[in-house]
């Protein structure tokens, strides 16, 4: 099953381009759901504040990245939401271990740093 889910997730990653602009799914609670969509960004929503934004790292590592919105975390990101659901992050998203994706997320689309 390990073998199979990291196929898949490279073939969506060579597919990225083809696919339409990743959307913003909410769900309740101050945590992100313990298996996440593949491409979708997924919103934290604890009663009316957001709490956390979060996406499987799209360099295919795996890892789950999450970043939060609330007014009082350090580092913070902003958030945004087109007309057409899909999601803008701001500032980029830079992780500093493991694979150190660095990349910006706008309207629904990864833009890599390199
Ligand atoms: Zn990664």
């Amino acid at each position: 099953m390990k073998l199979l889910s990291t196929y898949l997730r490279k073939l969506v990653l060579k597919l990225e381009r083809f696919l339409p602009p990743r959307r913003l799914i909410v769900v309740k609670g101050d945590a992100l759901p313990a298996k996440m969509p593949m491409r979708s960004i997924v919103l934290a929503q604890d009663g009316r504040e957001d709490w956390c934004v979060g996406l499987q790292c799209p360099c295919g590592c795996g890892r789950t990245i999450e970043l939060l919105v609330i007014e009082e975390a350090h580092p913070r990101w902003d958030y945004s939401v087109d007309a057409k659901g899909s999601p803008s992050l701001h500032p980029s998203v830079w992780l500093t271990n493991g694979c150190r994706s660095h990349f910006w997320l706008k309207n629904g689309r990864i833009h890599w740093c390199h």
